[in-house]
């Protein structure tokens, strides 16, 4: 489909891309997953990219320009290597460096951005404890005051990158209950009291690490809070949005993965006398998962041209993360089909995506709070 928004830099940014993609990620991408994590030059790499830097002024080392269109190529190129643990593990750092820049203090934001977006370290986003996810209001970490800074106890969950990352940004509560108690804070790994376990064996996301992190009377200096004091609900909420952005666009390149190899198999198997692109269901198969990709990409690129008109579409954001995702899991559901017996074995991006459509559904605003914030931006 002919993009209305396409410019020759966006072309040439999408060329490069995905040249790079094909050159330097997606023969290894399996090997990774199975090995369990990315070379950490690969961060450096991408990095030069420029595509940790949408948004960064030039003199913290970022591009000194944003562009929604491009952070949504970045996306859906990305997720033609068909490992989404690839992405997670490079764009930890994309949903913790916003903060940091917008609001860390001048010390900690001059040291820090250049080396998160140079890739030479990593950052991650605190804000999911054992006690829940979505409900980002009751988090129960806490932060009391101390001196001339702030004890920190509790523990969060799930964190991407939390066994990699030497810089965390991090939800505590330091007033009341509900959203107006929670404030933000900047924490390195090596503070005392700050430790760490991986979490294993999951379902999907192999060569990306998600940690729990535990924080034991971690003491932080009073410049450490990034924003004002219990006014961090609003900074977490709005940071969601180019996050969802990033997995709307992850989302619709899983997607248009799932229909090209559908396409390459079904010319290719023969069943009954014919290729299986011969046979009707089949054909109607693709028509199906051809049409709902078409929708979720001029959704997306709709969205993309709000956000550069400066008018961030919270409501269109939450609604196009659901729909996203539940075009991925029919379009994956539908692909793993086609390739019958041959899918199901390890080894191949459609096996990998069947696997990994769960967590682009639950990480980063679950369907059902997508749902609930969509209608609540209704006037609901
Ligand atoms: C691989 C992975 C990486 C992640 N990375 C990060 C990270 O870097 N940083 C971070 O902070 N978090 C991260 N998360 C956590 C993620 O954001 C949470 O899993 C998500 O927000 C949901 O929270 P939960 O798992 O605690 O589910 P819960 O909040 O316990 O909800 C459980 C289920 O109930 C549903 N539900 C909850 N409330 C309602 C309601 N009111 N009505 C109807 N249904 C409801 C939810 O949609 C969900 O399906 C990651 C998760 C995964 C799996």
């Amino acid at each position: 489909m002919r993009n209305p928004f396409d410019t020759p830099e966006r072309e040439a940014f999408r060329d490069t891309v995905r040249s790079f993609v094909a050159r330097d990620i997606t023969p290894f991408a399996d090997g990774w997953d199975e090995a369990g994590e990315i070379p950490w030059e690969l961060h450096q790499k991408v990095a030069e990219l420029g595509v940790f830097g949408f948004g960064i002024p030039e003199e913290h080392g970022g591009l000194g320009f944003d562009d929604a269109f491009m952070r949504a190529i970045w996306a859906v190129e990305l997720a033609a290597c068909g490992a989404g643990g690839v992405g997670a593990a490079l764009g930890g750092r994309t949903i913790s460096i916003d903060p940091i820049v917008k609001f860390a203090s001048p010390e900690i934001r001059d040291r820090v951005v250049p080396e998160i977006v140079s890739g030479r370290k990593g950052s991650s986003l605190g804000i999911t404890e054992p006690g829940g996810g979505s409900d980002v209001a009751n988090l129960k970490t806490s932060a009391r005051k101390d001196g001339n800074g702030w004890r920190i106890s509790g523990s969060k969950t799930f964190i991407t990158g939390g066994m990699t990352s030497d810089y965390f940004v991090i939800g505590a509560r330091t007033g009341g209950e509900g959203m107006g108690g929670v404030s933000l804070f900047f924490i390195e790994w090596g503070a005392e009291g700050f430790t760490r376990t991986a979490l294993e064996r999951k379902m999907g996301w192999w060569c990306s690490d998600q940690a729990t992190l535990y924080f034991d009377d971690v003491f932080v200096p009073a410049d450490a809070m990034i924003g004002p004091e219990n006014a961090g609900f609003m900074v977490v909420m709005n940071n969601f949005n180019l996050e969802r952005l990033g997995l709307i666009a992850g989302s619709l390149g899983m997607a248009k993965v799932c229909l090209e190899d559908s396409i390459a198999w079904a010319k290719e198997r023969v069943t009954f006398g014919k290729p299986l692109i011969r046979h009707q269901v089949i054909r109607h198969k693709i028509a199906d998962m051809s049409a709902r990709i078409d929708a979720l990409e001029a959704y997306t690129n709709q969205i993309c041209w709000q956000i550069n008109e400066g008018d961030m579409p919270v409501a269109e954001l939450s609604k196009a993360k659901f729909f996203a995702t539940k075009t991925l899991e029919h379009v994956a559901s539908e692909a793993m089909q086609i390739l019958g017996g041959a899918g199901y074995l390890r080894g191949n991006r459609i096996e990998r995506i069947y696997r990994e459509v769960k967590v682009m559904a639950i990480g980063g605003g679950s369907e059902e709070i997508m749902k609930d914030l969509a209608v609540r931006q209704m006037g609901l």
